[in-house]
């Protein structure tokens, strides 16, 4: 039987590791952290990565712990017009084959995926510092091991993509990021009635939503900034920095972020990784993040990790090896390129000079280009 290396429990991680694990293969998950656990921060679960979820016999624990909104607006940073209303809820559901639209807290998520590995699959606290084509792989606490195919599930700063695909160079995009998480009683009642929204304006962008049955309000800020470039999700920032670029906007939007807890808020800069040429080296390729990093825009991150996950497992169950890792790459490579790609365009879209337009005409995203449609557990490999 073949041996199967996976490195880093991420939610693409974990996904690949559960799927081989019930297709009978024999896996090996390793993971930096000593103890698991997830940024305190929400994720929107679209119809192709619920599908996985359902896939992997987790569909009702995912569905218990989600919110799920009837539906989204977009809005004019201004006025808090509403531009665009997107139905999120049953007849959403019905409309993706029962695979719905779901908020929901990104440590649940990642506990649930965890909580279902068998023992023995998950050894915590083995940082890789780098691996061979060969399959051999070396730690930062001086072990090694080998398997007949290792995966890079290593995220976005992947020591794996380093060791064989070269360190890359992230181009910092002129775009910050803020995140917070508000308990819903500490904002006025006439915000806590409010729909999940994406507020729009020139050079920014809010998006907010409900996570752990709605007591929570998770958001993202976005602000084309230049001048600072940290790489990191946890960076402190303050209130009183988010609201010089959100104070004048229309008052659901500042009343949020004064409402942030004083720890609670954070900061990085955006980064855009260029499309690898290859994801296969030998024995090893890679997955998720760290094949692709995409700008969050489009909240495909994570859906098109789990999407990779379902894939190569498949492959691997499917085929040799060799043939496996090239199937896989064959099949996932223009996707994930086409939503880099398409994600860092609607950016783009969003922040422009007249959000008014954007209610008006045709739009390219994560709707309209179709990804909602696709099947990771049935497309044809
Ligand atoms: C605030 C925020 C909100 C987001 N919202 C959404 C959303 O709504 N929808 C969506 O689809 N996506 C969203 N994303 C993007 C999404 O979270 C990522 O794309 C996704 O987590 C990628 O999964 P991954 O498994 O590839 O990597 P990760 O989840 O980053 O996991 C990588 C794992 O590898 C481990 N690791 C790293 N280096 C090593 C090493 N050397 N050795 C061993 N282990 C290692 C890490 O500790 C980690 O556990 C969001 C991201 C952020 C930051």
């Amino acid at each position: 039987m073949t041996d199967i290396a996976v490195i880093g429990a991420g939610m693409g991680g974990l996904t690949l590791a559960l799927a081989l694990v019930q297709a009978g293969q024999r896996v090996t998950l390793y993971e930096q952290a000593p103890v698991l656990g997830e940024l305190g921060a929400g994720i929107t679960l679209s119809p192709n990565a619920v599908r996985v979820i359902d896939w992997l016999g987790l569909g009702d624990a995912m569905r218990a712990i989600s919110v799920v909104p009837e539906v989204q607006w977009t809005q004019h940073w201004q006025t808090g017009d509403v531009l665009r209303q997107s139905g999120r809820g049953a007849d959403f559901a019905a409309a993706h084959g029962g695979a719905g639209y779901y908020h929901i807290h990104r440590a649940d998520l990642h506990a649930m995926l965890a909580g279902a590995l068998p023992p023995g699959v998950l050894q915590l606290g083995k940082a890789l510092a780098t691996v061979t084509t060969d399959g051999t792989m070396r730690f930062r606490d001086g072990s090694s091991a080998s398997a007949d195919v290792v995966v890079g599930a290593d995220g976005v700063k992947s020591a794996v993509r380093a060791a064989l695909f070269g360190a890359d160079q992230p181009q910092f995009t002129g775009q910050v990021a803020w995140r917070g998480i508000v308990p819903v009683d500490a904002l006025p009642t006439a915000v806590q009635a409010l729909p999940p929204g994406i507020h729009i304006g020139p050079q920014r962008l809010f998006m907010r939503y409900p996570v752990r049955g709605g007591r929570l309000i998770n958001y993202a800020a976005f602000v084309e900034l230049n001048g600072w470039e940290g790489e990191g999700w946890s960076i402190p920032s303050t209130i009183e920095e988010l609201l010089t670029h959100f104070g004048d906007w229309d008052a659901t939007v500042p009343a949020i972020i004064a409402a942030t807890p004083p720890s609670g808020l954070f900061k990085w800069a955006l980064h855009a990784r260029q499309p690898l040429a290859s994801w296969v080296q030998g024995r090893v390729t890679l997955l998720g993040d760290a094949a692709h990093a995409m700008l969050p825009f489009m909240g495909q991150g994570a859906a098109t990790a789990l999407e990779d996950g379902a894939v190569l497992a498949r492959c691997l169950t499917q085929y040799q090896p060799a043939t496996a890792l090239r199937v896989y790459e064959d099949l996932r490579r223009d996707r994930t390129t086409m939503v880099q790609t398409q994600s860092r365009l609607l950016g783009l879209q969003f922040q422009g000079e007249d959000p008014a337009k954007l209610g008006a005409g045709p739009i390219r995203n994560e709707e309209s280009l179709g990804l909602f449609h696709y099947d990771a557990t049935r497309t044809p490999i």
